[in-house]
């Protein structure tokens, strides 16, 4: 059976699409069936991934209404060895159409629980919020992955994450914990982010996982080839912290 992970942080922009598609792919490359699941309308870990968000008929707007199955509205992304579940613009619209459906923050669950055997490991990418959407996502979800840059504000905006993860573990998904904070965009050089990373060890301890991926524009560049940097240059010193990154998740699923 999967192990259901989110890819959350609230914060725009710190990291979490590019941590999902390398993730993903450096997971496919050690040998693991993975889906990834795009629940942003920015569509940004599906076009990462090589597939045209605005040439999909099904999408995960249509799961979340059931309209379609995960089955049905799946792609292989061949190039990065592991399956989407992609979105485009029109899941913006889900938030509002879900309101006042009855079981609304359970449809990923329910649709996920039909293809569940099938993989190893499902990742879903999340919109920089905390909405239905990433509601949706957590309410699914054996644990949540949380990207962060090592800068002044970011252990401030972890106390929203962490609540909302409390209060969906305590009502929702008795299931739901952080797996751990993924120091992202690192450059050891600048001293306030090694000593941000020293404060973050000493308030979560074994939260923080030891890999740390490093600042590496590879990484950054990758996207525009439709492709996770693991993909588009494996030799890259960030590719290689994403594989090794994904040697250590097998290493944390084996004690869950
Ligand atoms: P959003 O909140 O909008 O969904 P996000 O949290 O998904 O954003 P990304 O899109 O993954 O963040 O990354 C933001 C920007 O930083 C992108 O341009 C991405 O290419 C770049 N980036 C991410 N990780 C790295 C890295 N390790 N080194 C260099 N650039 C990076
Ligand atoms: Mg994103």
């Amino acid at each position: 059976m999967a192990k259901i992970f989110c890819v959350a942080n609230q914060k725009g922009g710190v990291g979490k699409t590019t941590t999902t598609v390398n993730l993903a792919a450096g997971l496919a490359k050690v040998g693991q069936r993975v889906l990834m699941i795009d629940l942003d309308p920015q569509g940004n870990a599906t076009m990462g991934s090589g597939v045209d968000k605005r040439k999909l008929e099904l999408t995960i707007y249509d799961v979340l209404l059931e309209s379609a199955t995960i089955a049905e509205a799946r792609v292989k992304s061949e190039k990065c060895g592991y399956d989407v579940l992609g979105a485009n613009r029109e899941l913006a619209g889900a938030e509002v159409e879900l309101v006042g459906v009855e079981r609304r923050e359970k449809r990923l669950k329910l649709a996920l629980a039909e293809v569940a055997g099938e993989y190893d490991f499902v990742l879903i990418d999340c919109p920089p919020s905390l909405s239905m959407l990433t509601l949706n996502g957590l309410c699914c979800a054996h644990g949540v992955i949380v990207p962060m840059q090592c800068e002044y504000f970011a252990l401030e905006g972890l106390t929203d994450l962490v609540n909302t993860i409390k209060q969906v573990h305590a009502n929702l998904n008795k299931d739901l914990q952080i797996i751990g904070l993924l120091r992202v965009m690192f450059d050891p050089r600048i001293t306030l982010q090694q000593q941000v990373s020293d404060q973050l060890k000493a308030h979560f301890a074994d939260k923080v996982f030891n890999t740390v991926i490093p600042r590496n524009v590879r990484l950054a560049e990758a996207p525009s080839y439709g492709l996770p940097g693991v993909i588009f240059d494996p030799s890259a010193k960030g590719s290689l912290a994403f594989v090794e990154f994904a040697q250590e998740m097998v290493a944390r699923i084996q004690k869950m």
